[in-house]
């Protein structure tokens, strides 16, 4: 699956992406995405939009309206915050038919400025979001800048059956055809789908 990460772009870029085919974006924040994308997808009801930043829980009821897939679950506050939501219906009361699918963001190479759970902190998140009725689909990451990303990349993997779960969004305009090898199931591209960001 190709996601267009489709943040700082404006409304004509992403028209252009929608005309030739394009139906899955993600964005970084839930306030620039409530300003893009109501309006596109009463125009094409079949896009789905995928939430690749971090999520802070005073977002939750905005995020879980507007995305059809969370990917950056890290933390319990998070995944309380989103089963509140959830359970609350707010995906309901926004029109949508179902709620959001989940993945967790795996910070595989331990950098202390980035998100995501450490590796050693997956099993307890995994199993709060399983408790919680959450729809967990997968794993997400970055791995660091610079890196070898075919290391972190396999980590993913590992992880992701080690949980039982078949989702494995990793890889960017730079790595994605490693992250295809090493077993991807969602590619988060930007640049090289729609040019430098603004
Ligand atoms: C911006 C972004 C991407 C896409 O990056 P490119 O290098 O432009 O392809 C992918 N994933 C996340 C989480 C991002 O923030």
């Amino acid at each position: 699956m190709l996601i267009g990460a489709s943040k700082s772009q404006p409304e004509p870029v992403l028209r252009a992406a929608l005309d030739a085919g394009l139906r899955h974006f993600g964005e970084n924040k839930v306030q620039e995405a409530q300003r893009k994308w109501p309006s596109l997808r009463a125009e094409y009801s079949d896009l789905a939009l995928h939430l690749i930043g971090p999520l802070q829980s005073n977002k939750a009821a905005d995020a879980v309206a507007l995305f059809d897939v969370v990917q950056t679950l890290d933390r319990p506050k998070i995944i309380d915050a989103m089963a509140n939501e959830v359970a609350r219906g707010t995906w309901r009361a926004a029109g949508k038919d179902a709620p959001p699918a989940f993945l967790i963001q795996v910070n595989t190479g331990e950098e202390s400025q980035k998100s995501g759970v450490a590796p050693g902190g997956l099993a307890a998140l995994v199993n709060q979001a399983r408790e919680a009725r959450l729809d967990l689909r997968g794993l997400m990451c970055v791995p660091p800048a610079g890196a070898n990303p075919a290391p972190h990349f396999a980590l993913l993997a590992k992880l992701a059956a080690e949980h039982g779960l078949s989702w494995l969004s990793m890889g960017m305009s730079g790595d994605f055809e490693a992250a295809i090898r090493l077993g991807a199931t969602h590619v988060r591209v930007g640049t090289a789908l729609f040019g430098k960001r603004i």
